[in-house]
């Protein structure tokens, strides 16, 4: 594996281990304006065996330096019009190691000089031996500063190649359990490319067997279900979809965001489930319908033991507990069977809908309850309202359940609150009450059928339905709803409707 941080460190150069101090390749850049101080040290150099070339400005220099890799430069303190010390640490900035003396006839202190990371520093008057010898002392020095940080590459190279060695080893290992996984898992970069797909998903989609790594995966696989998922997951408005194949297979998948990678959906198989699921809503709804009828007869009939002779007090109380449970039980059925169809997808009926003329409707119906209980009701639709695309005999049951629940749990002398707007192309429906609240565990829980919270005050009642309804018609409206909660503060139901234009 290639290691990028090595790729990344500034270029440098060192002086090369295997030339002698003295050899001919050692080549000086004189950068001085032409002056006897020039010829002079051309001279002396050459004289000592040095490979000796001389650049007239800045430009020049840079490109030598960058082409001839020089051994040392000597800059003068001004060179072709410039400050010498500046187009030095310029230098430096590009070549760290790069020994360079700065001959200075003015004002530049030898503190300067080496403060600003030259090597050396000569003065006039100029001598031979003088100029040697710097140009050796500074060589010397860059010698010893390349070998150190030749050691110390190599040093760092080996730690990272060991560190490369242990995350490939690791990498196989998980790529072998993520390909032997009878989940299926896809892995996404932040620009929807693959990164990895493991076995089960080639299954799952009939993939042909080439690699999809790099591939967009909408290009790759053309599923509705999957490109919702990612679409709506990558906004944060889902965590999980059902995938659902044309030969009845179905998949649970879920998104998960991976920090500095991307994101992972992983898939698990539930047809199973599906169709236990099924065979359970089949079983409930034949039940339901069987029992429909009985329970006619029975309110019928006690309707006629009234009307057969006087009664005394103990048996019409008795008989008026009798229809509270009939009718109770009645309700039950009604909404399972209500249940049933919506479950089935036997809702297809859609007309444009007013969701504020509804509203109105259905505060008419729990007018008083509210009052009996001094409900500070109030309502908030804003102006804008578009219509939906919607069965208006659902919506309503939405409405009501909703409506009904926050009136039923909230005590007397509570607030319930409903607004409606628009975002975007959606409508916003929010009922909000001072009820007791939902614990939080149990959030997630109250839109299953039957399943009513523990904290319901005591003497409510309820067949634990209500919210399973208004789940099934919100998504059969391709809609989404949720509750916030706080217990001993109160609810928010928040459903999301899609307008469509
Ligand atoms: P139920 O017939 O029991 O009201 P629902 O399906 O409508 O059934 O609601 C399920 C459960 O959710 C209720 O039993 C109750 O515990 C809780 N719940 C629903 N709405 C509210 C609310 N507005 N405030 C507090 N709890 C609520």
């Amino acid at each position: 594996m290639p290691c990028k941080d090595f790729h990344d460190l500034p270029k440098i150069q060192l002086p090369d281990q295997n030339n002698s101090l003295m050899s001919k390749q050692d080549l000086i850049l004189l950068a001085l304006d032409a002056s006897p101080a020039l010829e002079l040290m051309a001279r002396t150099l050459r004289a000592s065996e040095f490979e000796v070339s001389t650049v007239q400005d800045r430009e020049g220099l840079e490109k030598l330096v960058d082409q001839s890799v020089p051994a040392l430069v000597l800059v003068g303190e001004n060179f072709g019009g410039e400050d010498g010390l500046l187009v030095s640490q310029a230098l430096l900035e590009r070549f760290p190691t790069l020994p360079i003396i700065l001959y200075a006839a003015g004002v530049v202190s030898a503190e300067t000089a080496l403060r600003a990371g030259l090597s050396g520093i000569l003065r006039p008057p100029l001598k031979g031996e003088d100029v040697v010898g710097e140009v050796r002392r500074s060589m010397s020095h860059a010698q010893k500063l390349g070998d150190w940080v030749r050691r110390e590459v190599k040093r760092t190279t080996a730690s990272l190649e060991q560190k490369a060695k242990i995350s490939e080893a690791e990498r196989n290992k998980l790529e072998a359990i993520i390909s032997n996984i009878q989940d299926g898992v896809i892995v996404l970069d932040d620009h929807q490319q693959i990164l990895l797909v493991n076995q089960t998903v080639y299954d799952i989609f009939d993939l042909e067997k080439e690699s999809l790594v790099g591939k967009k995966i909408r290009e790759v696989i053309a599923n509705a279900d999957l490109s919702a998922l990612i679409d709506r997951a990558r906004n944060g408005t889902l965590k999980y979809h059902e995938i659902n194949f044309d030969d009845g297979r179905v998949f649970n998948a879920q998104y998960t965001p991976l920090p500095r990678i991307g994101s992972a959906v992983t898939m698990q198989d539930i047809s199973y489930l599906k169709e236990i699921d099924r065979l359970k809503n089949d079983f409930v709804h034949t039940v339901s319908h069987d029992l429909r009828s009985p329970l006619t007869a029975i309110l019928g009939y006690m309707e006629l033991i009234e009307r057969t002779g006087p009664l005394n007090e103990s048996q019409l109380e008795f008989i008026e507990r009798l229809r509270a449970s009939v009718q109770h039980m009645t309700g039950l059925v009604n909404e399972l069977l209500d249940l049933g169809r919506l479950e089935a997808g036997f809702d297809t009926r859609r007309e444009m809908v007013y969701l504020d003329t509804i509203l109105q409707y259905s505060l008419a119906v729990f007018d008083n309850q509210v009052r009996r209980k001094n409900i500070q009701l109030t309502s908030d639709v804003a102006g804008d309202l578009k219509p939906l695309r919607a069965n208006p005999i659902r919506i309503r049951q939405m409405i009501d359940n909703l409506i009904g629940n926050a009136v039923k749990y909230t005590p007397p002398n509570g607030m319930v609150k409903i607004s409606m707007a628009m975002q975007e192309n959606q409508l916003i429906l929010r009922v909000t009450d001072s009820g007791p609240g939902i614990p939080t565990e149990e959030q997630n829980r109250i839109f299953e059928k039957f399943f009513r919270a523990s904290n319901r005050p005591a003497g409510v009642e309820g067949t634990g339905l209500g919210l399973a309804i208004v789940k099934s018609i919100v998504e059969a409206h391709q809609g989404r709803v949720w509750v916030e909660s706080k217990v001993g503060t109160g609810s928010t139901f928040v459903v999301i409707l899609p307008v469509h234009q």
